[in-house]
C-alpha cells in the first residue's frame, strides 16, 4: 500500500483559481457552452519576438540544466529591469529565477519560516498565500481590509496584527482579486510601521506591475521604502504583461542570504527554471514594451465594459478596479435567494456553481480569496466573451427569487 499523504497536505486546499479554470476547460471539452471568467491569464499570444528568442535558444542548444538560481544573463536582465523601472539597485547575486512568481513566493516561505512563525496576509488575498504559508510550516494571519478603504491594508490594521512571531507581510499591488493599487504614500505608511519592527520582512508581489489603468501609478515597495530594502523581497515575473503564463518564469530579488537559501531549495527540487524559457525572458525584460500598449488598451476597454455591465445586473455591485485584470463584485443581495428548482443559494460558492450550471459562466467565489460573499471575474478574455457572459448572468440571476 502507498504511504498516506502528509499531515501538512491535509491542511492545504487545492488552488481554487486553478480548480475553477480546469473545470471550465473540462466542461468545454465535453461540449458544454462555457464562458470562462475564471482564468487569471491573458488571452493574448506571447509576442513574436519572445517566441523567436526561445526558438533561437533552442536552435543554439540551450537545452541543458541552468544554474539553480537562473542563468547569469537573465539575472543581469532582471537587475537592469529593477534599476530602469523600479529605481532599485540589486546585483544579480541578489536575484533568483524561479518557475513562475508562484514558486518564488513558495521558495521564499519554505526557505525562511520556522514553526510558530506568522505571515500577515491582508484579505482579500491571492488564493495561494495562506496555503503556501501552511505548506512552509508557518501560520497565516489573515487581516481583513474594507471595501470602503478600497481593500487596502491600513497602517493601523497592520500594527494591530503584529506579534513577536510575525515574520513576513505579503503585499500584492495591483491586487488579485480586487484590482486595488497602493499609492507610494500608502506603502510608505506601512513601511513606517515596519520600521519599528526590525524582525519583519515584506514579500511584495508585483506580478501585475504593468496592468495599471487609473490615476494611481504603480510603485514598487522597494522604491517606496528604500530604507527597508534589506528586508524586502520583490517578486515579479513575465507571466502577465508578456502573456507568458505557460513559460513558467518568475523571479525574486532581495537580501542575498535569503536568495542563497531559495537557490539551495531550488537545487534540491526543480533544479532550475526551464533554460530556453529563461533566454526568452531575457528578450522580454530587455524589450521596450512597445508591444504592450495595444494589450493594455484592450484590457482597459474590457475593464470599463465589464465593470459597467456587472453593476447593471441587479444584485451585484463593484468598484472600478485600478489594476490587474480582475473585478470583484459583491453579491450580498443574491445570497439567500432560491433557484427555480427550489435550491437556496447559501453562499458565494453556491452562486458560482449556479452561474456555471445555469448560465455556463465560470467565475471564482470570493471565499477562496478570504472575502465573502463576492465573485471574482477575470476580464482577460475577449469583449465578445465578456458581453456573452454578462448577458447570461443577467438572465440567470433574474431567475432567482
Ligand atoms: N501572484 C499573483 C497575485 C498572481 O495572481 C499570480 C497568478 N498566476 C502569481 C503570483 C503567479 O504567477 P506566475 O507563477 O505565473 O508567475
Ligand atoms: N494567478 C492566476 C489566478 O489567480 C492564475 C492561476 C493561479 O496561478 O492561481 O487566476
Amino acid at each position: 500500500m502507498l504511504p498516506s499523504l502528509s499531515q501538512t497536505l491535509a491542511r492545504v486546499r487545492p488552488s481554487a483559481t486553478i480548480a475553477a479554470s480546469t473545470r471550465a476547460a473540462e466542461l468545454k471539452r465535453e461540449g458544454h457552452s462555457i464562458v470562462s471568467l475564471s482564468a487569471g491569464e491573458p488571452d493574448f499570444d506571447t509576442p513574436d519576438f519572445i517566441v523567436a528568442a526561445a526558438t533561437k535558444a533552442l536552435s543554439e542548444g540551450k537545452t541543458r540544466y541552468a544554474p539553480a538560481g537562473g542563468i547569469p544573463e537573465l539575472r543581469e536582465a532582471i537587475a537592469r529591469k529593477l534599476k530602469r523601472d523600479n529605481n532599485t539597485d540589486l546585483p544579480p547575486a541578489n536575484i533568483a529565477v524561479t518557475c513562475g512568481a508562484k514558486q518564488a513566493i513558495y521558495n521564499a516561505l519554505v526557505a525562511s519560516l520556522n514553526p510558530d512563525d506568522e505571515v500577515i496576509v491582508p484579505a482579500p488575498y491571492w488564493v495561494s498565500y495562506p496555503d503556501m504559508t501552511t505548506l512552509a510550516g508557518g501560520t497565516p494571519v489573515i487581516v481583513e481590509t474594507k471595501a470602503a478603504h478600497n481593500f487596502l491594508l491600513t497602517p493601523e490594521a497592520l500594527e494591530e496584527s503584529l506579534t513577536e512571531n510575525t515574520r513576513w507581510l505579503i503585499l500584492n499591488s495591483p491586487s488579485n482579486p480586487t484590482g486595488a493599487v497602493y499609492t507610494k504614500k500608502d506603502l510608505q505608511a506601512l513601511g513606517e510601521v515596519l520600521a519599528r519592527h526590525p524582525r519583519i520582512g515584506v514579500i511584495s508581489d508585483e506580478i501585475y506591475e504593468h496592468l495599471i489603468y487609473g490615476d494611481v501609478p504603480f510603485v514598487s515597495f522597494a522604491e517606496a521604502c528604500p530604507q527597508l530594502l534589506e528586508r524586502t523581497l520583490v517578486v515579479n515575473g513575465v507571466s502577465k504583461a508578456f502573456a507568458m503564463t505557460g513559460w513558467r518564469i518568475g523571479y525574486a530579488a532581495g537580501e542575498a542570504s535569503l536568495i542563497k537559501g531559495m537557490n539551495v531549495l531550488q537545487s534540491q527540487s526543480a533544479s532550475s527554471a526551464t533554460t530556453f524559457c529563461q533566454w526568452a525572458a531575457v528578450a522580454a525584460l530587455d524589450s521596450d514594451m512597445s508591444f504592450f500598449a495595444p494589450m493594455l488598451k484592450a484590457f482597459r476597454e474590457r475593464r470599463d465594459f465589464i465593470t459597467q455591465a456587472l453593476n447593471e445586473i441587479p444584485g451585484l455591485s463593484c468598484a472600478v478596479p485600478q489594476g490587474a485584470f480582475y473585478v470583484f463584485p459583491s453579491c450580498t443581495e443574491l445570497v439567500g435567494r432560491t433557484t427555480e428548482q427550489g435550491t437556496r443559494i447559501e453562499d458565494d460558492q453556491a452562486l458560482c456553481l449556479y452561474a456555471l450550471e445555469q448560465a455556463g459562466v465560470a467565475m471564482v467565489h470570493g471565499e477562496a480569496f478570504g472575502a465573502s460573499p463576492y465573485l471574482r471575474c477575470s476580464y482577460a478574455c475577449s469583449m465578445e466573451q465578456l458581453s456573452d457572459a454578462t448577458t447570461r448572468l443577467t438572465k440567470a440571476f433574474a431567475m432567482l427569487s
